[in-house]
């Protein structure tokens, strides 16, 4: 009785404070700000797995009266140079619909007209699907479209590095994935035998209880460690190319506006259908693997299963092996034998999934391998310009 009559109160407070919110943000949907200055990226794809995108060159808030028209770039190669044509997109809204018109020269070339979609998880991006009509040579007339506000793709590729010339023969790589709170102890131990990580963070996980959070990523970096990304939500694999970009696109964006500079992605584990699961060369080379290379430096997913490979690594990585699986004896052993071949391995963990004594002894071995200059222990995007002595 008396906690009937607290739980109804609690529910008049509850219900008072959400109607300040919204029913949106009652659902954790509410949709992002639709109508305010954003960059546009008009995604087309169609069931045969073309993709191209179309996005303005800068800030455009959608008219309501009339279009409002900024200049565009068309990529149909997403790892590749932009249409040389230039563009202009104008954008209207209508309520909860959004109008779209691309042009070259005068001339419409693709338009459409979509609802805005609200769901959990695209907070900060509004997003319209429809159907497109193209009239561009080589592409069909009828795609589905995805407009995206406030999210839009790099316009340049990542800028090549330098080689990076190190003593050792070997390299060892070291990764911890999916930003637990734990990871502060797994920093400890890092810590203490003067060894780096990559940190895999799933960049919408941050700050969440039971979760890494933003002032610990901040001690990770200072320490010398890498923040890579791993998706936003680390949920199922993605439904769609649309899907895929906010995970891929977003997750760099969310972790360069904590100022991080994500040069990886590592797939999620957890997408393990459809062509966002990398497990193969032949997934590289679709629009998929085109983003990522638009975006981040390289993507390391299922595609290999190369416990080593040699350096320089020109362009190829190994597969990361869990690094609990390894007593200190193997570890030792696998170490050394890469070494001496002049080869780069990978091992990764999650915090907590080996107990810390376990974990600080296989750390143990790998310190004292570096210590006596078989191996490098670098970042995954050093050992990808790791350049070892001659033979
Ligand atoms: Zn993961």
């Amino acid at each position: 009785m008396h906690a009937a009559a607290i739980a109804a109160l609690s529910a008049g407070a509850l219900l008072a404070a959400c109607l300040d919110r919204g029913p949106g943000d009652l659902l954790g949907n509410s949709a992002p700000d639709r109508s305010g200055r954003q960059p546009w990226t008009i995604i087309l794809s169609d069931d045969a797995g073309r993709v191209l995108i179309a996005q303005t060159d800068s800030a455009l808030a959608p008219g309501e009266d009339s279009a409002a028209v900024g200049r565009a770039t068309l990529w149909r190669t997403l790892d590749g140079p932009a249409e040389p044509d230039s563009f202009a997109l104008g954008v209207q809204a209508h309520g909860r619909r959004l109008e779209w018109s691309l042009r070259r020269a005068g001339q419409t070339v693709g338009s459409g007209s979509g609802a805005l979609l609200a769901y959990p998880g695209d907070e900060g991006a509004p997003r319209y699907a429809g159907l497109a009509a193209i009239t561009l040579a080589g592409v069909p007339p009828a795609m589905r479209f995805d407009a995206i506000g406030g999210l839009p793709m790099p316009a340049d590729m990542p800028a090549p590095v330098a080689p990076l010339p190190i003593a050792a023969r070997g390299v060892v790589s070291l990764r911890v994935d999916d930003c637990s709170a734990w990871d502060s102890t797994s920093l400890r131990l890092l810590e203490r035998h003067h060894l780096v990580a990559s940190f895999a963070v799933p960049s919408r996980l941050v700050g969440r209880p039971g979760r890494c959070s933003r002032d610990l990523l901040e001690r990770i970096a200072g320490a010398g460690n890498a923040i890579d990304a791993h998706s936003r939500y680390h949920d199922a694999a993605p439904a769609g190319f649309a899907d895929f970009y906010i995970e891929a696109v977003g997750a760099s964006r969310d972790l360069r506006a904590m100022g991080f500079d994500a040069a990886v992605f590592v797939q999620p584990g957890s997408w393990t259908v459809g062509p966002a699961l990398f497990d193969s060369p032949a997934k590289l080379a679709t629009p998929y693997g085109a983003l990522i290379r638009r975006v981040y430096r390289a993507l390391e997913a299922y595609q290999t299963d190369a416990a080593s490979v040699p350096l320089p690594a020109a362009g190829r990585w190994p597969y990361a092996g869990e690094i609990r699986y390894f007593d200190r004896e193997r570890l030792a052993a696998f170490v050394r034998d890469a070494a001496a071949r002049g080869e780069w391995v990978e091992f990764l963990w999650h915090s907590g999934d080996q107990p810390w004594d376990a974990l600080d002894g296989r750390l143990a071995v790998i310190a004292a391998m570096r210590d006596s200059g078989y191996v490098a222990n670098l970042t995954f995007r050093d050992a990808l310009r790791a350049v070892p002595p001659a033979p």
